[in-house]
C-alpha cells in the first residue's frame, strides 16, 4: 500500500526569517543530520517502463501527468482562459526538466484517470504520476484557510531504495515516489501575464513552478534552519554537485537565496517565474536526480538590467526587462530623468552590475561628478563590486561602490 510522506501547501502571507540554500523532504523522521536526509529521501526513481506502457510508476516514459478539467475552473482574472493555464503547467514542467538528460514529462491527459486517494475514504485508485487538479474549499479541507494557493502531496512506498539517475542503486532512500498530486485552490484569484501583476491574486504558472518543485521531492528552504544544504555560505552562487557522489561536499548551512522557486513564503508574485530556478533549485534537483551530463541552463538569462551615465556623473539604471532594448532604453530613460545629458549607455546585461566611485582628492567622499569610475558585471554580485573597484582602482583612483543591483533586483 502506499504510505503518503509529504504535504506540502505554500500560503499566501506565511513569513518566516529563516534563511537558506536547498532542502529536500527527507525521510518521515530527520535523521539530525541534512547530508544524512538527503541520502534517505524518497525520490522518483528509474524504471524500465512507463505507466501507460507497463504499469511501472517511475521516470521510465517521463513523469507521466494528467491536467484535470478542474485546472479550467479557475478565476482568471487578466483574460487568461483554460488553455492559457495548461500551456503554463507545461511550460513550468519544462524549465524543471531543461538541461537534464534523464528528467522528462509526458503528457498522458485522457489516457488515466487523475486519482487523489487522501480526498476519498478508502479510495487507492492513485492517478497519473502528477495529477493537476482545483478545488473548491467544501471539496478540499485543506484550502479551509482561505490564504491557501496550492496543496502538493506525494506518496511512496514503503520499501527501502532506489535506482537514481546516474545510475548508482541507493540503498538508503526511504521509498520511491509513485504519485503526486498538485492542487490548487479554487477560491483564489490567478492571473497568467507575468505583466499584470495584481497583489491580491496569485501568479498561477509561478505556484506551479513551485509545487512541481514538491512533486519532485524539494521541500522549502525558509521551513527549517538546519536542514538546509549548500557547499559554502553564500546563498546566491552556483552549487555544483558531484553527478556520481551527490552528498559530496554539502553541508548545512543557514543562508537562503531568496529568491529559490521553492521558498515557502509568499508565493504569489511573478518574480520567480520571470527570475526561473536559481542555483540552489537546480542543485536541489540535481542532488536527488544526480546525472553526469546535464546541461547547466544558464540563469537569470531571462531578465535584462542596464546602466547609462552622462559626462557629469549623473546616471540611470534599470532591471527586470523581458528583452535588452527595453532594459537599454529605460536606463536611458531613467538617466534623463535624473536630469542627465548625452546619456549613454555603459552596459546591458544579465547578471549583476557594479559601479564604482574614486574619492574625491584629500576627502573621504566619492566624487560624483565621476571623472574617474568603471563598472563591472558578473552573475555574482560580489564579483562584480571587487571587478569594478579594482578596475577603478586602476585608473589611479581610491575608490569604492557606489552602485549595484542585479537584472533579476
Ligand atoms: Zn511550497
Amino acid at each position: 500500500m502506499f504510505q503518503r510522506i509529504l504535504i506540502a501547501f505554500c500560503v499566501t502571507l506565511f513569513w518566516v526569517n529563516a534563511a537558506n540554500a536547498f532542502v529536500v523532504e527527507g525521510p518521515r523522521q530527520s535523521t539530525g543530520d541534512p547530508v544524512e536526509d538527503l541520502r534517505q529521501a524518497p525520490r522518483w526513481a528509474v524504471t524500465e517502463g512507463s505507466l501507460v506502457q507497463t504499469g511501472q510508476r517511475g521516470l521510465g516514459g517521463g513523469l507521466e501527468y494528467v491536467i484535470d478539467d478542474s485546472i479550467c475552473q479557475l478565476n482568471l482574472v487578466d483574460g487568461g482562459n483554460c488553455e492559457g493555464a495548461k500551456t503554463a503547467i507545461r511550460q513550468a514542467l519544462s524549465r524543471w526538466s531543461d538541461g537534464h538528460p534523464a528528467l522528462a514529462f509526458s503528457d498522458v491527459t485522457g489516457r488515466i484517470k487523475t486519482g487523489f486517494p487522501l480526498a476519498v475514504l478508502g479510495q487507492t485508485q492513485q492517478g497519473a504520476e502528477i495529477d493537476f487538479l482545483a478545488s473548491t474549499p467544501a471539496e478540499f479541507p485543506n484550502f479551509r484557510t482561505a490564504l491557501t494557493n496550492g496543496y502538493t502531496i506525494f506518496y511512496t512506498r514503503g520499501r527501502r531504495g532506489v535506482l537514481m539517475t546516474n545510475g548508482v542503486e541507493n540503498e538508503v532512500a526511504e521509498g520511491a515516489i509513485e504519485s503526486a498530486d498538485i492542487r490548487v485552490n479554487l477560491a483564489r484569484c490567478y492571473y497568467l501575464d507575468p505583466e499584470f501583476d495584481r497583489p491580491d491574486c496569485v501568479h498561477f504558472p509561478t505556484l506551479i513552478f513551485h509545487e512541481i518543485g514538491h512533486a519532485l521531492g524539494i521541500g522549502h528552504p525558509d521551513d527549517s534552519q538546519t536542514r538546509n544544504l549548500d557547499n559554502d555560505d553564500i546563498p546566491y552562487n552556483a552549487l555544483p554537485i558531484d553527478c556520481m557522489d551527490p552528498t559530496r561536499g554539502l553541508k548545512s548551512s543557514m543562508q537562503v537565496q531568496a529568491a529559490a522557486v521553492l521558498v515557502g513564503r509568499d508565493v504569489q508574485g511573478a518574480g520567480r517565474w520571470r527570475r526561473g530556478l536559481t542555483h540552489d533549485d537546480a542543485a536541489a534537483r540535481n542532488a536527488l536526480y544526480p546525472h553526469c551530463d546535464i546541461e547547466t541552463p544558464p540563469r537569470f538569462t531571462r531578465l535584462w538590467g542596464a546602466f547609462a551615465r552622462d559626462p557629469a556623473g549623473v546616471y540611470g539604471r534599470s532591471s527586470q526587462a523581458l528583452v535588452a532594448d527595453d532594459a537599454v532604453s529605460m536606463a536611458l530613460a531613467d538617466c534623463a530623468q535624473s536630469g542627465g545629458h548625452d546619456c549613454q549607455v555603459i552596459s546591458g546585461f544579465n547578471g549583476c552590475f557594479a559601479y564604482a566611485l574614486a574619492r574625491a582628492p584629500g576627502t573621504m567622499q566619492l566624487d560624483r561628478s565621476g571623472a574617474i569610475w568603471a563598472s563591472a558585471t558578473d552573475e555574482r554580485s560580489i564579483k562584480a563590486r571587487i571587478d569594478a573597484v579594482e578596475a577603478c582602482n586602476a585608473q589611479h583612483g581610491e575608490c569604492r561602490v557606489e552602485l549595484d543591483f542585479c537584472a533579476f533586483d
